[in-house]
């Protein structure tokens, strides 16, 4: 007779691991699953959930050393008869009690992402999950640092929402199951699958509230932006997430940056470099030219005879350091413009000077080579 278990997929090969996989391997395996399938990114798809599912599963079996030992030796087996994961597996509270943290708040809008510090008796207070914004700052903002008005949609505790003990655990938040194995009785406490480890569930609601008692509400949320915040980085505003049920802990809201290209000046850490093209004659006689800097346009003496490729150095006009350890510098490239076309009398001109030695290149050792100059910059 063919056993039912032998139609379950092997563990190791539901997180794509070999057997000899490490605990942080196993871990490692079971996050990316578990966000590949994430219900938050696969909505409706029910292919995903059960993958989802038989991760968790697989996670919770591999990550637990005395289950992965007795999985190891009896496979599907060890856990079969009543109890356990006969069947069904894990189900979707099951799996956020336990493994929620895994997801180190990468998705919103699922409720709970975990759980805040709990207070005896088992009891824990459920977290609402993060929210994430993107928010676009000119290099003008993120120099000068820049005070945010952010229209942000949160769930909030609707009002009229009232709770009760919860009747699965009694207010306790912990449920304990015994299972029968083949190595003997096995008693576990896992949180409350019915009120997620909270002790309380919903009793009144009002209709437009979703099944923890949550509405969404449009809010503004200022955000204070500190100078010198990198393309990538990510703020948080703590508490101005999504609300949890039951008096939780609301979660965070996570301001992720990013920066808009500037039309003229380049950062490079908290340095800014800026092209600066001038005329063979101003290159010759000298002049005066506008730069843009991110605290507006300054005007730059170029003197007489300047050469092609030289660096000028604006010390303080870069980028706060966002450590607060000073400013970066504005590096002005300057780049004589070679005509391309003359007229026949700028022709002839340069056609007279051509065998003039004056205008023989005599480089001195302060027209440093650009691999020098380079060097200097970040000395
Ligand atoms: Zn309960």
């Amino acid at each position: 007779m063919k056993k039912i278990y032998s139609m379950k997929q092997d563990y190791y090969d539901i997180l794509g691991i070999s057997k000899g996989a490490s605990a942080d391997e196993i871990k490692k395996a079971y996050r990316k699953m578990a966000l590949k399938y994430h219900p938050d990114k696969n909505p409706d798809d029910k292919d995903a959930e059960d993958k989802f599912k038989k991760a968790a599963e697989a996670y919770e079996v591999l990550s637990n050393p005395e289950k992965k030992s007795r999985y190891d030796q009896f496979g599907h087996q060890a856990f079969e008869g009543a109890g356990g994961f006969g069947g069904g597996g894990m189900n979707m509270d099951d799996i956020f009690s336990q493994f929620g943290d895994i997801f180190g708040g990468a998705f919103g809008g699922g409720g709970f992402s975990g759980f805040g510090g709990g207070f005896g008796g088992g009891q824990r207070r459920a977290k609402g999950s993060n929210l994430r914004i993107k928010i676009t700052l000119t290099l003008e903002e993120i120099a000068n640092g820049v005070e945010k008005k952010l229209k942000v949609k949160r769930k909030i505790q609707a009002s009229g929402t009232t709770y009760k003990t919860c009747t699965t655990c009694n207010g306790m938040g912990q449920v304990t199951r015994v299972t029968n194995t083949i190595l003997g009785r096995m008693q576990t406490s896992s949180p409350c699958p019915s009120c997620g480890g909270m002790g309380q569930t919903i009793d009144q609601k009002p209709a437009d509230a979703d099944a923890q008692g949550l509405i969404i509400s449009e809010e503004t949320v200022s955000v204070k932006i500190p100078a010198g915040v990198v393309d990538g980085m990510q703020l948080k505003v703590t508490g101005k997430g999504n609300d949890a049920p039951a008096n939780g802990i609301p979660g965070d809201l996570l301001v992720a940056i990013q920066e808009e290209e500037h039309p003229t000046l380049k950062r490079e850490g908290d340095n800014l470099h800026y092209d600066l093209y001038i005329s063979l004659p101003d290159a010759v006689l000298g002049t005066s030219k506008d730069i843009d800097t991110v605290t507006g346009k300054v005007r730059i003496k170029i003197e007489s005879g300047v050469q092609s490729g030289k660096i000028l150095r604006l010390k303080g006009k870069g980028i706060p350091s966002i450590n607060g350890y000073g400013r970066g510098d504005l590096l002005v490239h300057v780049n004589v413009w070679t005509p391309k076309t003359l007229s026949k009398q700028q022709r002839e001109f340069f056609e007279n000077m051509k065998d003039d030695e004056h205008f023989d290149p005599k480089p001195e050792s302060s027209d440093k080579s650009f691999f020098e100059k380079v060097k200097d910059m970040f000395s």
